[in-house]
């Protein structure tokens, strides 16, 4: 991955080649920013510049070089991937990233370097398990790192979605990322910085990856989609906040099936006393959903609520926030948020987020979430 395919990003870019330049790069960092932000492709472009034998300072890896010819395929014996894994139908135990490499480096081809983790889970056909990397991971590290490098000078750590990483090899890992090995880089990229131990952050230099610019965004949607007017690719941009892999996420039938079903937790909510039938009715159908399509779709709710909450105090939005949803109920509904019950409504969305994790029984979690939002609404 070069710079130059990394989407936007120019200051962030700049920032980074300035640090290898300078030989101040730190030998442990962390991106933190969504996947579709572009933290692995800012992660994998800058290991491809740190390993490049003919950099152009300041500007970007060769692209010729034999250490930018196997990044191109993400062959480099000297770049060592590590990432999330469940097992699957093929690995039934004892998974870990180094079983999943060719998929992995596939699967990142695909979506030139903007993959999403539930795109990821689908590719390896986890059935709804969370991947997490485990301390056979964390040893293989150890391991490759006491060998000699191979081809470049440095060894180059990449960590996708390192808070998945569990206790037990994060602190495997806490001794070897304090004190590197030479020559050694590990490059760490998260959506959830707050779920990374704090042990492990104190020892990494976070980076903040921010969400695309709009001038980014409009190129891009225009890129996945020339037929759209004016207006729509605006209403996509604010759609998607940045976030270049809702672009394509945006636009499928998942996506209006989210909005429709906003719209129908929140109708059923707002009678709650007298439709526990057709809640019971709507809870059967969804609680087939897989979880992360749940989680998703609890994500995509939060967002809404607050952007509605934005929206009514005043806050310049490029589109309303409801813009997708029935004149009614675009009109109606964000009377329904007010000061007196945003943060209970946020708190019961979160623990319904918070039971999946803890793999509830889905059709009570939706029973009790879709009540308990009714409660509130009905204290606006
Ligand atoms: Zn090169």
């Amino acid at each position: 991955m070069l710079f130059s395919q990394v989407k936007g990003q120019e200051q962030l870019k700049q920032k980074i080649k300035s640090l290898i330049d300078g030989n101040r790069f730190p030998h442990a960092i962390l991106f933190d920013g969504k996947d579709g932000y572009g933290t692995l492709a800012v992660a994998l472009a800058t290991a491809q510049y740190l390993s490049c034998t003919d950099r152009q300072e300041g500007i970007d890896a060769c692209n010729k070089c034999m250490s930018c010819k196997k990044y191109s395929k993400l062959i480099h014996p000297d770049l060592h991937l590590i990432f999330p894994t469940t097992t699957t139908k093929r690995i039934d135990k004892n998974n870990e990233s180094s079983l999943f490499i060719a998929e992995f480096r596939d699967f990142v081809q695909k979506y030139n370097g903007y993959p999403s983790l539930e795109d990821w889970y689908i590719e390896i056909g986890s059935e709804n398990k969370q991947g997490v990397i485990n301390v056979r991971d964390a040893d293989k590290i150890i391991s490759t790192l006491t060998l000699k490098s191979y081809e470049s000078p440095y060894k180059i750590m990449v960590i996708w979605n390192a808070d998945k990483m569990n206790t037990e090899a994060a602190n495997k890992l806490l001794k070897i990322i304090e004190e590197p090995y030479e020559k050694t880089f590990f490059i760490l990229t998260t959506q959830h910085k707050d779920m990374i131990l704090p042990t492990i952050l104190s020892r990494v230099q976070t980076i903040i990856v921010p969400p695309l610019d709009n001038e980014t965004m409009y190129a891009a949607i225009k890129e996945y989609d020339s037929n759209l007017s004016e207006q729509e690719i605006n209403i996509k941009i604010a759609l998607c906040e940045g976030d270049y892999n809702r672009i394509r996420q945006i636009d499928s039938d998942v996506e209006a099936e989210k909005v429709a079903n906003f719209v129908e937790i929140n109708r059923l909510a707002m009678m709650y006393k007298k439709s526990a039938k057709d809640i019971s009715d709507f809870v059967d159908v969804f609680s087939k959903t897989t979880r992360n399509q749940q989680k998703d779709f609890l994500d995509y709710f939060l967002v809404t609520i607050e952007k509605i909450w934005r929206y009514n105090n005043g806050v310049q939005l490029p589109c309303h926030p409801l813009e997708q949803m029935g004149d009614k109920f675009k009109t109606n509904y964000p009377k329904f948020i007010t000061k007196n019950n945003i943060e209970p409504i946020v708190k019961v969305i979160e623990q319904a987020q918070n039971n999946i994790d803890h793999n509830a029984n889905a059709k009570i979690n939706f029973f009790d979430m879709i009540l308990k939002l009714g409660y509130q609404l009905e204290k606006r």
